[in-house]
């Protein structure tokens, strides 16, 4: 990936804090980044942004569509890239705030179908699971990249949770 032609691309000047922080996201096992994590994962990597530059590259970046913004809960926001993602919920660990993704062809399937019957074309849903994990297998993977894209480990994370 290019990080200067996708700042291009998305009609933002390559300033050195947009590359830093757009290469963050691309770089980090985490894929969900609160603000905070941004901007102690720069200080740790020695780029002295302040945290006001923080919030104003983020703010840009969801403008633009670079970034996506997952309100979970009324006190936290986490930001993810866009590309290449499909639809997926997160599950929300009360203890250690570790988020996880999931995605399930019935839910999926049964949201479309609901949107369908009222005239609508479903583009995107948001479904935020919040509770705490059960089991130690689990031990709130960093990238859950993996569990978005692999079903057993949605299970994994799922087991235990029930959708209201
Ligand atoms: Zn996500």
């Amino acid at each position: 990936m290019d990080d200067l032609a996708d700042l291009k691309h998305s009609g933002l000047k390559a300033t050195l804090p947009r590359i830093r922080i757009l290469r963050l996201f691309r770089e980090s096992a985490q894929r969900h980044l609160s603000a905070e994590d941004v901007y102690k994962m720069l200080l740790l990597d020695d780029a002295d942004l302040g945290m006001a530059t923080v919030y104003r590259v983020l703010a840009q970046f969801e403008q633009t569509g670079l970034l996506r913004r997952n309100q979970l809960g009324s006190n936290r926001a986490v930001y993810e890239l866009t590309e290449n993602r499909d639809r997926h919920g997160h599950l929300v660990c009360n203890r250690t705030q570790a988020v996880h993704e999931f995605f399930d062809q019935e839910i999926d399937e049964r949201l479309k179908s609901i949107a369908a019957g009222m005239g609508f074309d479903m583009t995107d849903y948001v479904i935020t699971v919040f509770g705490s994990g059960t089991q130690a297998p689990l031990q709130h993977p960093q990238n859950t990249r993996q569990a978005a894209d692999g079903r057993s480990a949605y299970k994994a994370a799922t087991k235990g949770y029930r959708m209201a």
